[in-house]
């Protein structure tokens, strides 16, 4: 089977887009009925691949396929030879699950984008009107949460339908320009400063750092990136960067010390600094130690570390940290952490029985030690994880 008009995708088109203007320039009906006959045509050339085209446009991305991911890869290269297509096209244009991830969060890869999969938008998608009326496709930045302008026309997306006041999503309505209602979209307005500057940085080159950076923001301060001034607070803050967040830890460490009811040689860590080191790892994939947030904290807490010395009383440099968070500091794994115990390099406020084995989330390590083996280990030196070399 061929197509017989042979659509070319764009360097940065979602493959939503893509198989949309396949449907259209081969003057189908509509996505399903392009499906219905993809599907046929993958019966005949072999029988393991029903089923594995996606009938619905919104479910189409191969991030959505579980179980039967390798087949709808299968089909999809098929698809492309008869589009006369590379036969790795359709992929790349595809969001790909990740084996990795940013600290809980499952990621998402697109032609070397890996983002957390939580910055894509579910629910809608809005558009440029200036970018379709040049090339209509849809890029696939649009459908970033924090992309909230066009960083070329300087306009605010589009994003509800100025007849019936719905959120606007081409995977349903089908036409890049129009709502589900039928509506053609129209209004456009300027947009701001900051919603520029994120968007041309999630179109740019080094997108890669603003995806954790953007992530880490919206998980330690609870900011939703989907709201309209997200962008905004996400600037003002990192005007000032590392010092309002240099700050905010030594407020927490003064209230400590004020209210103070047991030794801190006894305390948690997370009792005083909450879960800030656990929620710093969103900020960079789990394979990388480059991840701008865990440098800072590692920062902080040498500082912290050098100005209150081990003395006769235990101080807040003495605090119990977990081995998941001491894994982070370290820039290593848990296996790690429990061997550099076993070795004697770490030391535990706790006798483990035999064979027992380490909670990720049992405070046992003292920050001081923790902070001093990181420092030791020449966490900034290459990109990958310590990989602890044994003494002999
Ligand atoms: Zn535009
Ligand atoms: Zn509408």
């Amino acid at each position: 089977m061929h197509f017989l008009v042979q659509t070319k995708p764009f360097r940065d088109e979602t493959l939503e887009s893509y198989l949309l203007r396949l449907t259209r320039d081969n003057a189908y009906t509509d996505y399903h009925e392009l499906a219905d006959i993809i599907w046929q045509r993958l019966v005949e050339c072999d029988h393991e691949l029903e089923g594995a085209f996606p009938l619905e446009l919104k479910t189409a991305n191969l991030y959505h396929a579980s179980q039967s991911s390798c087949f709808r890869v299968r089909a999809f290269k098929l698809v492309a030879q008869w589009a006369a297509l590379e036969p790795l096209e359709l992929i790349r244009l595809s969001w790909l699950r990740s084996n990795t991830q940013f600290g809980h969060l499952s990621a998402l890869i697109r032609d070397q984008l890996l983002i957390p999969r939580t910055l894509l938008r579910e629910s809608h998608i809005p558009v440029c009107l200036s970018c379709l009326k040049e090339e209509g496709y849809i890029p696939y930045y649009w459908h970033l949460k924090p992309y909230k302008a066009c960083h070329k026309h300087k306009m605010q997306l589009q994003s509800h339908c100025a007849e019936c006041g719905e959120l606007i999503d081409y995977r349903a309505s089908e036409r890049f320009s129009q709502c589900n209602c039928g509506a053609k979209l129209k209004t456009t307005a300027p947009a701001s400063e900051a919603d520029i500057a994120v968007s041309e940085g999630l179109s740019g080159a080094d997108a890669h750092d603003l995806v954790g950076k953007l992530t880490w923001f919206a998980y330690q301060y609870g900011q939703d990136q989907e709201h309209a001034s997200f962008n905004e607070a996400f600037i003002a803050y990192f005007k000032y960067w590392p010092d309002n967040f240099f700050a905010e830890l030594d407020e927490k460490a003064s209230r400590a010390r004020e209210k103070q009811l047991r030794p801190f040689n006894h305390t948690k860590f997370d009792s005083v600094f909450g879960d800030v080191i656990k929620v710093s790892k969103v900020a960079g994939p789990n394979v990388l130690r480059t991840n701008i947030i865990v440098d800072s904290l590692l920062e902080f807490f040498s500082d912290l570390v050098e100005k209150n010395p081990k003395q006769k009383h235990p101080n807040i440099a003495d605090l119990l940290v977990n081995s998941s968070d001491a894994a982070t500091l370290i820039g290593t794994t848990l296996e790690q952490v429990f061997r550099l115990y076993q070795e004697g390099q770490l030391t535990c406020c706790e006798r483990l029985n035999k064979n027992e084995r380490l909670q990720p989330d049992r405070c046992v390590f003292y920050l001081r030690q923790v902070v001093e083996l990181a420092q030791s280990q020449g966490r900034y030196v290459g990109d990958f994880k310590n990989q602890l070399i044994t003494p002999w």
